[in-house]
């Protein structure tokens, strides 16, 4: 009776110690994800195809080492959309895309999800770095949203880099408004960048900066910086960054959705994001999109109906990729 009583015991203990480790190999210490962009493949040519893989590669890099070394998700992915912001390739910051008047206006956000707290700017034509300004708009006042000229002086009062509006052009951006102009395809991919992040304390946290859609209307504002619809982070369930036809985006208010799935309906992360890109996104037509999410337990999603999206990830378990096409 006693060696039996033990012996159950034993057995009792060695098989929650089981669960324990379970639990501890699928709870991720920290998960990060990064976009640069979703859209036609058409003009991805293998060159190209290898620069920008250096690049979200190098954007990654950021984003593990300060995660690694126990930095908050909220400056790791800070940290990762400046890097993107400043590389001429993708359309934020340098490298932008211009508008119908040839004019360049960035939208970003940077959400918090330990307290719900966001910052966001849009329609700016002469900050640096939006990205910079939007987490000030979250930390340094009592708003989520500035924008235009207002969010401009706001940033200059808070010392950041004002520059003149061609900064922002590249070759590549003028000759795609020119073409678009003359009513030709839009031949380049588009490239928004977000960046979403699980720290080691469980804190999720996502950011995403634009330029939005080529050949815009003026004073036209996309999904990146409205809450909820390109960005969004709660500890509770997910960080996730959009990339995509804004519109869309904003009306299915996608990034919310795909917590709210989670919160509310139990699903899984990848079935939250699969059930908005496509059973939400893809019946409404547009040019479509794609999301990367991390969730509390550190699982990542990238999902996109798009040919290609710019991608990267990585994980405390070990492993990281890169990815472009399907
Ligand atoms: N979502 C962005 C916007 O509509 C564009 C993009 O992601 O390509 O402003």
């Amino acid at each position: 009776m006693k060696v039996k009583l033990i012996t159950s015991l034993i057995l009792t203990m060695i098989s929650s110690q089981l669960v324990i480790c379970q639990e501890k190999r699928v709870q991720e210490k920290w998960a990060i994800a990064i976009h640069g962009g979703a859209g036609s493949s058409a003009s991805l040519t293998d060159e190209k195809k290898k620069v920008y893989e250096k690049h979200l590669l190098a954007a990654l890099k950021i984003g593990t080492d300060m995660l690694a070394s126990g930095e908050s998700s909220l400056n790791a992915v800070q940290a990762v959309v400046v890097y993107l912001e400043d590389c001429p390739l993708f359309n934020a910051g340098k490298g932008a895309v211009l508008n119908i008047e040839g004019i360049h206006e960035l939208d970003a956000a940077i959400m918090d999800g330990s307290n719900l707290k966001a910052g966001a700017i849009a329609g700016v034509r002469d900050i640096k770095n939006p990205i910079k300004t939007a987490r000030l708009v979250m930390d340094s006042t009592q708003h989520v949203l500035l924008i235009g000229e207002g969010a401009s002086a706001f940033a200059k009062s808070m010392g950041e880099e004002i520059v003149e509006n061609s900064y922002f052009s590249t070759k590549e951006r003028v000759e795609q408004i020119n073409s678009i102009k003359k009513q030709k395809e839009n031949p380049d991919p588009r490239g928004t960048v977000g960046c979403v992040a699980l720290d080691s304390k469980g804190n999720l946290a996502a950011a995403t900066s634009t330029g939005g859609m080529s050949g815009k209307k003026w004073g036209r504002v996309g999904d990146v910086p409205i809450i909820g619809a390109g960005t969004y982070a709660n500890n509770n369930t997910v960080a996730v960054s959009g990339t995509g036809h804004g519109e869309l985006w904003i009306r299915r208010v996608v990034a919310y959705d795909i917590s709210a799935l989670m919160e509310y309906k139990g699903l899984l992360l990848e079935q939250a994001a699969r059930e908005v890109i496509f059973n939400k996104i893809d019946p409404m037509g547009g040019s479509g999109g794609g999301i990367i999410a991390v969730d509390k337990s550190g699982n990542i999603s990238m999902v996109f109906n798009t040919q290609m999206m710019n991608r990267a990830w990585a994980k405390a378990s070990g492993g990281y990729g890169v990815g472009i096409l399907k």
